[in-house]
């Protein structure tokens, strides 16, 4: 099979929601940008819906917002849930300081689609797709680049920074041998699709009884469901067969007893491990990690996808410069991870601790719950729901775009034009 050879400045592995972000970033500051993914297009199994305030307000300060929002999505302004017999608001978004009071619910692959389209705006911006990165080139500890896995044979991708964007199972993070923390989780997640109907009534995010945990998330003619099980708990439950994990989900919400028949077989019914963990360290001379490759995020808070965009952000910030110039020092990247590593690591904080004190303890629950004093507190509060609104939208730490990349300087544009063919498409 033919090998062949292509230079750029940073090579991304992986297309989700870090790489694409940061690709983009870098392209329009001038950077020649290869993303290497995997997969041969977007859609793929569900991974997380959610755009929350922080990453709608960089879409803003990109000037993207607009066309962004024109996409199919629905808009989530309070978090309510049903905890046994009481429906409780929890969270509500209408005060954030940003410009979007809402979460958009959108299909991650329409996100990404989004971002890429964006991207090719850029002549120096050159997307893979089908292409799985599975070895680093090293010179003397120091790696200059990434060998992928393509169609018709091989790509070796020379460059002056590997940045592994390539999620919560990083090939670069074991190939470049970084080291993991895991920090446990007690549950896993099994997804699942039921329809939706006109007097569904209005929508509850979380339900919890007895045992149970589900999600329903509203995506317009569907409901994109949640049902949360302990870890590793899947085979005892295919054990117990098909009709006894459809009387649960009635169990805990009535209103779907007319369909969940439309589970018809294990096929639809996706099992997601959860995960939590960080590196140690997220870089080595010529090699950065971001998003779940340097810090796998549980779903609670649904609030992964907004990291990895974070840390993209945070890294073309600090790196745009660097890279237009050659190799980036490795001082240049120690500070992505000092900048983006407390905010992780607060947000994993928070996660093993709801995943720990809620989401354990509900999973082992024989009886009815009752509503926790704080939720109880939230909901007949209406100001103290700003709280919780805050973290999940906008976490520790929003980054905010440079003043340098928001601009797109006509001089930046002009070098990309002289530059961008240092790097060559297929
Ligand atoms: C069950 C579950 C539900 C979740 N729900 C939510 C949610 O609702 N909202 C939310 O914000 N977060 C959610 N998360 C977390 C969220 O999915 C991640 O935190 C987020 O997707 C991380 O983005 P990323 O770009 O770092 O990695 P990923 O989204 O994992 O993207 C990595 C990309 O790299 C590609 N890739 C992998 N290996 C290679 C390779 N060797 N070469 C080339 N490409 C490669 C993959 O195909 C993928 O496209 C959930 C997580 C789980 C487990």
């Amino acid at each position: 099979m033919p090998t062949r050879t292509v230079s750029t400045g940073c090579c991304i592995a992986g297309g989700g929601p870090a790489g694409m972000m940061l690709g983009y970033l870098l392209a329009r500051a001038g950077v020649e940008v290869t993303v290497l993914e995997k997969h041969a297009d977007f859609l793929r199994d569900f991974r997380g819906d959610t755009i929350h305030p922080s990453t709608l307000e960089i879409m803003g300060e990109l000037g993207l917002l607009d066309e962004f929002l024109k996409r199919p999505h629905q808009e989530v302004r309070q978090l309510t849930a049903q905890i046994g017999e009481d429906r409780v608001t929890l969270a509500d978004f209408s005060h954030l300081p940003t410009r979007c009071h809402f979460i958009a619910f959108m299909p991650q692959w329409d996100f990404l689609d989004f971002l890429a389209d964006q991207a090719r705006h850029f002549p120096n911006f050159h997307l893979y797709m089908q292409a799985e990165v599975t070895d680093l080139l090293q010179n003397d500890g120091t790696v200059t680049g990434a060998v992928a896995k393509v169609p018709d044979g091989t790509l070796r991708v020379q460059a002056d920074l590997v940045v592994g964007a390539d999620g919560r199972h990083s090939a670069v993070r074991d190939l470049a041998g970084l080291e993991v923390e895991d920090l446990g989780a007690p549950m896993d997640v099994l997804w699942l699709r039921l329809s939706k109907k006109p007097d569904d009534g209005t929508p509850v995010l979380g339900r919890i009884q007895a045992g149970k945990f589900f999600v329903m998330l509203d995506r317009g003619d569907y409901w994109q469901c949640a049902f949360v099980i302990p870890k590793g708990g899947f085979n005892e439950l295919r054990r117990r067969g098909l009709p006894a994990f459809r009387s649960a989900i009635v169990e805990i919400n009535p209103v779907l007893a007319d369909r969940v028949s439309e589970i018809a077989s294990w096929d639809d019914v996706k099992l997601l491990t959860v995960r939590v963990d960080r590196l140690k360290r997220w870089y080595k001379p010529g090699v950065l990690c971001i998003g779940d490759a340097a810090h796998a995020m549980s779903p609670v808070g649904g609030v992964g996808i907004n990291l990895a965009v974070q840390d993209a952000v945070a890294a073309a910030n600090i790196l745009a410069g660097p890279l237009r110039k050659g190799p980036v020092p490795v001082e240049d990247l120690a500070k992505v991870q000092k900048r983006r590593e407390w905010p992780t690591r607060l947000m994993q904080a928070v996660q093993v601790f709801i995943q720990t004190r809620i989401v354990k303890p509900v999973l082992a629950l024989q009886a009815q719950p009752r509503t926790p004093l704080v939720a109880r507190l939230l909901d007949r509060f209406p100001y103290l729901r700003r709280f919780p609104a805050r973290l999940v939208g906008m976490g520790f730490r929003p980054e905010h775009v440079s003043a340098e990349i928001r601009s797109q300087k006509p001089e930046i544009r002009s070098k990309i034009a002289e530059t961008s063919r240092r790097s060559s498409d297929f």
